[in-house]
């Protein structure tokens, strides 16, 4: 097996030299194990939080350990009464060509013609947190003015598709050009942050949406969090999700001059952990998955070809370079 381990934490923006690819002979399967032959891996910002050496809401990343994430494969060998060889699962033992794991911690794909990497973006953990951040946290309604940053992201893009389903007014934020282009055909009023002041950037927000923000669904901080403050209609409600522009930041980065926004818009602002909603998955998944496999929601891939290439695509999200969920296709 063949797989990455972080050699130490990093600073700032990580380098390539902080991941190591190792090489190891898998030992025989315990009881209870099975190993998987990875087809996809996942790389997503979260990532960067388990490389800080400190404990979040997670664990660190251990140096010198195989890394872990979201991956999708198939069982080729089992000793587990549940697990057989041949399922399609998904699992946590990414970072790694062949994962050996307990069978307990192995998901089953669901039955379905969906393509089977669907699992780890729009369907798997980044789609469950547009949904959950919208519904439960936001608790969007179809009359709401929604602003998405990053929003055509893994996260954003259906986020911003789940709002205009509802029939809400939707912008979203993103850099480059073809993203905005992207979320324009989704019906999606695009603004750009490139090159933006917090100023110019609330000015551009303003013009997409004349009727101010009600709910804005947060991936970014920064200006953009700072421009968003600024339009908030009276009783507007916040989904905290991520803060990317900060995640590789060497010192801690400036709060919103403008926080008190939420004071005179009477507005709410609460932070969320997909993780803590995972018992409604099924729901989410009952929603999302005919609506996907009917063409009703649009999602896009980033792929990058070979577990080589697993440290830069994870690196390239923080340069923009998907559109959509970024994956690592091994097979
Ligand atoms: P994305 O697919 O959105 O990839 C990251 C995107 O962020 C990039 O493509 C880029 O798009 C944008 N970006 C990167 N750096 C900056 C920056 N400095 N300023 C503005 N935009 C930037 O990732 P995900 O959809 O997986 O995640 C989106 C957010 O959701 C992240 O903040 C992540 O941490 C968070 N998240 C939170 C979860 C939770 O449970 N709370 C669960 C999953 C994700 P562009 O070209 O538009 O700049």
């Amino acid at each position: 097996s063949r797989f990455y381990t972080l050699t130490h934490y990093p600073d700032g923006m990580p380098d390539r030299e902080q991941f190591a690819l190792e090489t190891q002979t898998l030992p025989e399967l315990v009881d209870g194990e099975v190993r998987i032959r990875n087809h996809w891996l996942s790389v997503d910002p979260y990532m960067r939080g388990r490389m800080s050496g400190f404990r979040t809401y997670i664990a660190p990343f251990e140096l010198g350990t195989p890394m872990e994430g979201g991956a999708i494969g198939e069982v080729i060998a089992s000793n587990h009464p549940k697990v057989k060889v041949g399922n399609k699962v998904s699992h946590m033992g990414g970072w790694r060509d062949i994962a050996q794991l307990p069978g307990d911690s192995v998901t089953p794909l669901p039955d379905s013609d969906i393509p089977e990497q669907a699992y780890l973006g729009v369907l798997g953990m980044p789609g469950m947190t547009a949904w959950t951040g919208l519904n439960l946290i936001a608790e969007c309604k179809p009359s709401d003015n929604v602003l998405v940053s990053a929003a055509s992201g893994a996260v954003g893009s259906l986020a911003v598709q789940l709002a205009k389903a509802k029939g809400c007014h939707v912008v979203g934020i993103a850099g480059a050009a073809h993203k905005l282009a992207w979320l324009e055909s989704l019906g999606v009023e695009p603004v750009s942050y490139r090159d933006r002041t917090a100023q110019e950037l609330s000015d551009a927000i303003m013009l997409a949406s004349p009727d101010g923000i009600d709910v804005y669904f947060e991936n970014v901080g920064g200006i953009c969090l700072e421009a968003a403050l600024s339009q908030l209609n009276e009783g507007a409600r916040i989904a905290l999700c991520g803060m990317i522009d900060g995640y590789n930041a060497k010192t801690p980065t400036p709060g919103p001059s403008n926080l008190a926004q939420l004071i005179v818009r009477k507005a709410k602002i609460q932070g969320f952990i997909v993780a803590d909603h995972w018992a409604s998955y099924r729901y989410f998944l009952n929603e999302v998955t005919p609506q996907i496999a009917e063409g009703k929601l649009d999602y896009k891939e980033t792929i990058r070809e070979g577990l080589e290439s697993t440290p830069d695509a994870f690196l390239e999200l923080f340069e923009g370079a998907n559109t959509g969920k970024m994956l690592v296709k091994l097979i």
